[in-house]
């Protein structure tokens, strides 16, 4: 057995970073593809989807399906087809050469392409408290979080889809939600709107941005700023849920792969990357669409052109 840095050195035709839709869709296609690709799950098994509730516009699924329910269907069609799914993360990749190198905490793999679907991450408010308090009434997820808040009073900050989905995912537990804006006007779809304003216990504070959060052992209050008059006030809650947009996962290609000014992993419409070989999908390069729908798939694109480049380089030898 090879050896480097007293870790394993494997050989792999195709590995894939991340387990959302977009990885367990390109798994499925190169699985069936017979490249048995390898996927590496990341921390997040099944990526952001899987923290989902219900979700009622992935096609297939008229009365909606659970995001955890369909992450495990996605998987174990995958394995069907002969993907391998290993829980673990990439410490590090080279991508100049190739054979390009994916080290894990464990192992490292030595590849001839790579899919990278590492998706993204609940962006934060970056205000004092928020840090100290995460897990003490601090939320960014209300599907793993919302059942210790019954009959409790709480926030949700942000005006978009998450932000509505899960304040109105809350209220089965909450006794009230409040909705907290810093504009007059959200950016949710009409159907969430018109959901949470017909929904008796969420109420909206419009034109606010929460300055600070407070609380000793648990969260008890906030500090609001009234962005139009500029006025500070302190609204006490047992919780505070945030959806604020996302950042990309893409720390580890930075200086390697063309990103663009927020991070987000340049592809073109084949889904390549700046260098040849490797592929991305999913939110990790997409901050405009972010549907399961969509990343799936992309997923699935990547899995097609990934073939088609270790078909070619297969030729050239
Ligand atoms: P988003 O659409 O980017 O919305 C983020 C919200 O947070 C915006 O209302 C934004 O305000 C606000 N915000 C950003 N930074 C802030 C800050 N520092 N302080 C206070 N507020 C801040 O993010 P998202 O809701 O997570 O949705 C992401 C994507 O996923 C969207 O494309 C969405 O359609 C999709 N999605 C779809 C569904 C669904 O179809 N059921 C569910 C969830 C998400 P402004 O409006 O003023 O910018």
């Amino acid at each position: 057995m090879e050896k480097q840095n007293n870790k394993e050195v494997i050989k792999r035709d195709l590995v894939i970073l991340g387990s959302g839709p977009a990885g367990l869709a390109a798994a499925l296609y190169a699985a069936r593809a017979d490249l048995e690709p390898l996927v590496l799950t990341g921390m997040t098994l099944h990526g952001q989807a899987s923290t989902t509730a219900h979700i009622e516009n992935y096609p297939g699924f008229p009365d909606g399906v659970g995001g955890v329910e369909l992450g495990q269907l996605f998987q174990t069609q995958a394995e069907k087809f002969g993907a391998e799914i290993e829980m673990n993360e990439a410490t590090s990749v080279s991508l100049d050469n190739n054979p390009m190198l994916v080290e894990t905490y464990g192992k490292i793999y030595e590849i001839k392409s790579l899919i990278i679907t590492t998706g993204a991450t609940p962006r934060k408010l970056d205000v004092p408290g928020e840090k100290e308090l995460v897990g003490r009434g601090v939320s960014y997820c209300g599907t793993c979080d919302g059942w210790f808040f019954k009959e409790k009073d709480i926030l949700v900050i942000g005006g978009g889809d998450s932000a509505l989905e899960e304040g109105l995912f809350l209220t089965r537990f909450a006794n009230s939600v409040t909705i907290i804006h810093r504009r007059d006007e959200l950016r949710a779809g009409a159907i969430l709107q018109k959901r949470a304003f017909s929904n008796p216990k969420i109420s909206f504070i419009w034109d606010t941005v929460v300055t600070e959060i407070k609380g000793e052992d648990a969260v008890d209050a906030v500090q609001l700023k009234n962005v139009k008059t500029g006025e500070v006030k302190t609204h006490e809650t047992d919780g505070v849920f945030i959806f604020v947009g996302h950042t990309p996962n893409s720390d580890l290609f930075t200086g390697q792969l063309e990103l663009d000014d927020e991070g987000y992993v340049e592809v073109n419409n084949h889904m390549e990357t700046s260098i040849s070989g490797v592929f991305a999908a999913g939110e990790i390069c997409d901050p405009h669409f972010r549907q399961v729908i969509t990343s799936a798939g992309m997923g699935a694109a990547a899995a097609i052109q990934a073939t088609r480049y270790l078909d070619e380089l297969e030729e050239t030898v």
